[in-house]
């Protein structure tokens, strides 16, 4: 019968705790598969712990022992190094093949536990430990004989191999002892301790080898890949950028995203990825959706070359990857500046009169409304004035047409050029602009509308022989101050421009209510001439009053 004490000794007890202390810790750290090497010290740590156990319990119960004490530490002393070994395979499995076998890791850990919880506690006393030592080693080989299956499954054959050997190991021990036993070949004390160092020592020293060997082959298969990889990022013809998920650091960037971002690859350690995306708002869009989505596709971002700082359009398709052992984020960009501008001359095509290149009325339609809530709110007044050339009829005939569109595109930009960015200058029809002035009082109106008739009456214009030709405009000028409806002022600017035209032209008139009641208009919208560009649908001459009458703003 067997003695509780030998293996319920408080040193056993504390060796078991602490033995139990590291499997645990290693499963945690075998979950970033970064720590195998830890790991592995954490291991032979553990099986040094186990031998001391063994020995602490030797030293003092040896003798009173005799064939059943070799026995039992035979199969607890295999356990333990069992427990280990499998230990070894579930990190080896974690950092070979990553996070793929759980169900193998899950059965090594168990099987693990299992074995250091009964190696611990288990109480000898009464002879249960006799019975229940033969069980936990059929459930050991057992376990064995499952996780071996496995591994022919996953065709992890040294693994295989080496598990197998483990369970003829332990079968053929079983066979020899009892043969020592029966025939009293040896001294079986000196037998079994001899059996259980040099095993111990032969599975620790193999599984060491075969690891790292195996190890060795995989890192050398990663290296060769990686180096792939970087070949064919190299050379893609799209650039492509690689940074870190934690601190938007980019570690990598293909030759094309070097010339594009205006950056060589040593000069990478010193910037961030918001250097390249410039706009915020853009930038933050793109980090939205990635973060929502885990991944982005054919996204439009504004990015910077460092080198010129020119801001331009890249599409991008960015998706966090594992790449070097760490999380990424791959970013492929595809160069969109051209399509952007073919985009943006179109906008500007169907917004902007073709002649002059001043915004045509459906832009101002678009545009004004808005820009009149944003004065509404903020509790500002803004001015509106009604250009017209004077006598421009006079000028087509006496300079001919083409003379007369310059003069007309030379109108516009002295126009575009004396006001501020936040104006509209738009062409109605004709010779007629509508400006729309932000921010502006009927005072402030005034003084921007003289300004432009003066800037406008002193400029000329050289006609085909190298005459100059000199035009005049008379400017209708309202103010927000009485009514911010677009329709009333623009009714109001139009009579506002008549009454500059009947005090003698090349003047500005402020919007007058008597004085439009008692002058009488020289001539209505419907008879003005029209000129051939605007007799079709989309860009007819339309008095101001005609197009506002129907009109709900
Ligand atoms: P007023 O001082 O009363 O405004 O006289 P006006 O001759 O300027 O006015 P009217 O409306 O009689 O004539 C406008 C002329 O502008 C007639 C039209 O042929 C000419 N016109 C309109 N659009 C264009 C254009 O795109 N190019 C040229 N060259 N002429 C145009
Ligand atoms: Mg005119
Ligand atoms: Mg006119």
């Amino acid at each position: 019968m067997l003695n509780a004490n030998i293996f319920y000794s408080d040193y056993n007890v504390l060796f078991g705790f602490l033995s139990l202390f590291l499997g645990i810790a290693a499963v945690f750290l075998v979950r970033d598969y970064k720590y195998y090497r830890g790991l592995l010290l954490f291991q032979i740590g553990g099986l040094i712990l186990v031998l001391l156990t063994y020995l602490s319990a030797h030293e003092h119960l040896l003798y009173k022992i005799g064939l059943n004490f070799n026995f039992v530490t035979f199969v607890i002393m295999l356990l333990s190094l069992l427990t280990s070994t499998l230990w070894i395979n579930a990190a080896a499995e974690l950092y070979s093949n990553t996070l793929a076998n759980k169900e193998m890791l899950t059965l090594y850990v168990s099987f693990g536990l299992t074995a250091c919880v009964y190696f611990s506690f288990l109480d000898y006393d009464s002879g249960r430990g006799y019975y229940i030592s033969p069980i936990f080693t059929l459930l050991g080989i057992g376990l064995l004989f499952i996780s071996s299956l496995f591994h022919f499954n996953n065709n992890r054959s040294t693994g295989s191999v080496l598990l197998c050997v483990s369970i003829f190991i332990l079968l053929g021990k079983l066979v020899v002892s009892s043969c020592f036993v029966k025939y009293g070949w040896l001294n079986l004390n000196l037998f079994n301790k001899l059996w259980i160092y040099v095993f111990v020592a032969a599975v620790i020293f193999l599984k060491f080898n075969i690891y790292q060997s195996e190890l060795q082959k995989s890192w050398n298969a990663i290296d060769k890949l990686n180096i792939q990889t970087n070949t064919m990022i190299d050379l893609s013809p799209f650039p492509i950028v690689i940074s870190r998920l934690t601190n938007n650091k980019p570690i990598l960037i293909n030759n094309k995203a070097g010339q594009i971002f205006g950056i060589t690859k040593k000069e990478l350690a010193y910037y961030e990825i918001s250097d390249f995306f410039v706009d915020e708002k853009n930038r933050g869009e793109f980090f939205n959706i990635l973060e929502k989505n885990h991944e982005v596709e054919d996204f439009d971002l504004m990015v910077c070359n460092l080198v010129n700082a020119t801001p331009f359009w890249l599409s991008v398709s960015a998706k966090p990857i594992e790449y070097n052992n760490e999380i990424v984020l791959y970013m492929a960009f595809q160069d969109i500046t051209l399509r952007h501008e073919r985009e943006d001359k179109m906008q500007s095509q169907v917004d902007k009169d073709p002649l002059t290149k001043a915004w045509n009325r459906r832009y101002f339609e678009k545009v004004v409304p808005e820009k009149i809530n944003e004065c509404i709110r903020k509790q500002q007044n803004f001015g509106l004035l009604l250009l017209d050339a004077d006598k421009f009829k006079n000028i087509n005939d006496t300079y001919g047409h083409k003379s007369g569109d310059r003069v007309l595109i030379h109108l516009a930009d002295l126009c575009r050029n004396s006001l501020r960015e936040e104006d509209v200058v738009s062409r109605f029809g004709g010779e007629e602009f509508v400006i729309y002035l932000n921010n502006a009082g009927s005072q402030a109106a005034s003084l921007v509308a003289e300004r432009l008739r003066s800037v406008i009456a002193d400029s000329s214009v050289p006609d085909d022989n190298g005459n100059s030709i000199k035009i005049t405009v008379s400017i209708g000028v309202v103010s927000s101050e009485k009514t911010a409806s677009l329709e009333v002022l623009l009714r109001q600017v139009d009579d506002a421009m008549y009454l500059a035209k009947n005090r003698g032209r090349n003047q500005i008139a402020v919007y007058d209510e008597e004085a439009v009641k008692k002058t009488a208009k020289k001539s209505t919208p419907k008879n003005r001439n029209i000129h051939p560009v605007f007799q079709n649908e989309d860009n007819e001459e339309i008095s101001l009053l005609d197009s506002y009458e129907n009109k709900i703003l």
